[in-house]
């Protein structure tokens, strides 16, 4: 049981402990249909998504199966599993929207009581298809979801209230059928005498009596087609053909032209004059590549800036406020660092941004598709020179082919601007170093990092806060390579998109140079392999769409601000959008959008925002501002 994004595993941790001993009438009714459906599963490769404590993999093992992996989302659910199980059984933490599991190594995939938990039900399917061998069988069971409705049933047990989404069963078959599944077979089982004494243990005899007539669970087996072509690989979450037709579509900073755009699955599949089909019709729109912010600390997402500057260097910043803001910063510190991340996601999506660096170890949750926006998953960082006392051998052991990013000459005093010489000393400066900040850097620094091939990126709303400067237009057209990031809300104003504007209404700096700042130069420099910051055939479907003003792509994007956006797509689903488009949308590509509103200004975004907001308002009650701008939930309707 137990498996799935939007809750964290504390909450599965405290239910474990009482999950195996409470009598359950559904777990006892599906232990009697689907224990006689397994069949021979002796020399099978065995998949239980979403073990939880280990109830089906103990039966299991007994069968005879090659071999037997078990993943779920909870330790405290995992150590229990553990406890019951013969060593043959491989026990992995993880999640059900990127399977810790090898494509292609599965024969039989187990899911019981876990479809309603996943808030990215499509990803899930493509996850399963994934490591499904062809010719696999794939059995889901759950609460019936009519049923869940008709009685208003609640999950899980006194240890927690589980809120569970109620995905409908033809959501959940037309999901797998999108990966190719065949349904072999639906059963819909209602109690029967069985269960009878389970209520009446419980003094319910009532509600036995009520839930005669209606079904309680489902069991849905599915299989996989023998020959079933693999076409995707690892972690894909798209819904499918989208026709994007009538609007804009930027080709360049300053060039674009009327155009469809088809997106198969995650990518951009073609780009033509006309189409015959269309989803969705954007005409009055332009289309502009989606957004890479090269540089965000997603986990300091909830704070507001902390700091009376001007400071000599980032370290006496950071030795400020922990001396003197230290209450402050308290107060945000007790904030679960999911909490953080999920609205560093969210705060980035609405300014455009499909792909983010974040300047700190991953998660699996970051990685996940059903997370706001696309983390860079491949590069190796170091926080600064100054706080990393061996930076040499993080810089040596890191990967070749990725990036090595690190603050650098973050400061105006001396010791700053030697940081990019020290750096070179120990031979941490070559084409994979990726400097942030370099505001200390003087003219023989920089003659050096476009000697080393190195590239920079800025973040001037952060420098201004700090130093009372940021980099001038001289020091930016110095540079052979440079990008702009957010950086956090600690210090700088709040997202990519106003870096952008003050980079160009308060240093100068032009819009076409800008544009290539947060598309192609980010990704060539953070070696991007889904041809992310451009729209073409074979790219991943990464896009934001505003109403056409008539300006070139760079210009309109110079000026852009969060409330300008009608849609954001990453992979090819729709993860924001506009009132006025959500409108248009058609109903499928709507679903698990929720609504709130930032600054005032109504937003859809893909993520799970009722947990969110209900989880951070105990830390920070009701008024709080992602990245500076105030969030709140949606007026009830
Ligand atoms: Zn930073």
């Amino acid at each position: 049981m137990s498996q799935l994004s939007p809750y964290p595993s504390e909450v599965f941790d405290s239910w474990a402990e009482v999950y195996d001993t409470q009598p359950n009438p559904l777990l006892s009714l599906e232990q009697r249909i689907l224990g006689s459906k397994l069949g021979d599963v002796h020399g099978l490769d065995i998949l239980d998504a979403g073990c939880g404590t280990g109830r089906w993999l103990h039966q299991l093992a007994d069968r005879g199966p090659r071999s037997l992996i078990g993943v779920d989302i909870s330790p405290a659910m995992l150590l229990l599993a553990g406890t019951k199980l013969e060593r043959t059984c491989d026990l992995r933490l993880g999640s059900c929207a990127a399977l810790p599991v090898d494509d292609a190594t599965t024969d039989m995939v187990l899911s019981s009581f876990v479809v309603s938990y996943l808030e990215d039900l499509d990803g899930f399917a493509q996850e399963v298809d994934r490591v499904a061998r062809p010719g696999a069988t794939v059995f889901l069971t759950d609460m019936h979801p009519d049923t869940e409705a008709q009685f208003n049933w609640k999950r899980g047990s006194h240890a927690g209230q589980i809120r569970g989404r109620r995905w409908s069963l033809a959501q959940i078959t037309q999901a797998f059928q999108a990966c190719g599944f065949k349904i072999v077979s639906l059963m819909e089982p209602s109690f029967s005498i069985e269960e009878k004494q389970i209520f009446e243990e419980c003094g319910r005899l009532d509600l036995y009596e009520s839930a005669l007539a209606f079904p309680a669970i489902y069991v849905l087996r599915l299989r996989k087609p023998p020959s079933a072509p693999r076409v995707r690989k690892a972690a894909c979450y798209a819904p499918g053909e989208i026709h994007l037709t009538g609007g804009r579509c930027a080709v360049g900073a300053d060039a674009s032209a009327l155009a469809s755009l088809s997106i198969d699955g995650r990518t951009i599949h073609s780009i033509e004059s006309g189409s015959w089909k269309s989803t969705l019709d954007l005409s009055g729109f332009l289309l502009l590549p989606g957004l890479i912010n090269a540089h965000d600390h997603l986990d300091f997402s909830l704070y507001p800036n902390i700091g009376d500057g001007p400071y000599q260097s980032a370290g006496e910043w950071a030795h400020d406020i922990h001396s003197n803001h230290a209450e402050r910063i308290a107060r945000y510190r007790q904030v679960p660092r999911s909490l953080h991340l999920w609205w560093g996601g969210i705060r980035n999506l609405l300014s455009g941004v499909t792909t983010v660096c974040h300047h700190n170890p991953l998660n699996q949750e970051l990685l996940s598709p059903g997370f706001a926006v696309r983390v860079v998953p491949d590069f190796g960082w170091a926080h600064s020179p100054s706080l990393e006392p061996d930076l040499a051998s993080k810089f040596r052991e890191s990967p070749a082919g990725v990036p090595f990013v690190v603050h650098a000459a973050e400061g105006v005093d001396e010791k700053s601007s030697r940081e990019i010489f020290d750096l070179d000393r120990i031979q941490a400066l070559d084409d994979r170093t990726v400097l942030v900040h370099g505001l200390g850097c003087t003219a023989q620094g920089v003659s050096l990092i476009n000697q080393r091939r190195a590239s920079v990126i800025l973040c001037p709303t952060s420098n201004e806060f700090l130093f009372h400067q940021s980099p001038s237009l001289g020091f930016i057209r110095s540079l052979d390579s440079v990008m702009l990031g957010s950086d956090s809300p600690l210090t700088a104003a709040g997202d990519l998109l106003d870096e952008i504007r003050f980079v160009h209404t308060q240093t100068g700096l032009d819009a076409n140079s800008i544009y290539a700042m947060v598309t192609s130069r980010p990704a060539e420099f953070l070696r991007l392999r889904q041809g992310e910051g451009g729209i073409k055939p074979g790219s991943a479907a990464d896009l934001v769409v505003i109403r056409d003003t008539g300006l070139s792509p760079a210009e309109t994007m110079a000026r852009l601000t969060n409330d300008q956006i009608e849609l954001v797509m990453i992979g090819g689903r729709i993860q924001l959008a506009g009132e006025w488009l959500y409108e248009r949308l058609p109903g499928g590509l709507r679903q698990g959008l929720q609504r709130f509103e930032v600054n005032g200004h109504p937003r859809w975004v893909r993520a799970p925002l009722d947990r969110l907001f209900a989880e951070t308002e105990e830390f920070l009650g009701s008024d709080f501002c992602v990245g500076g701008k105030r969030v709140r939930r949606a007026p009830a309707a």
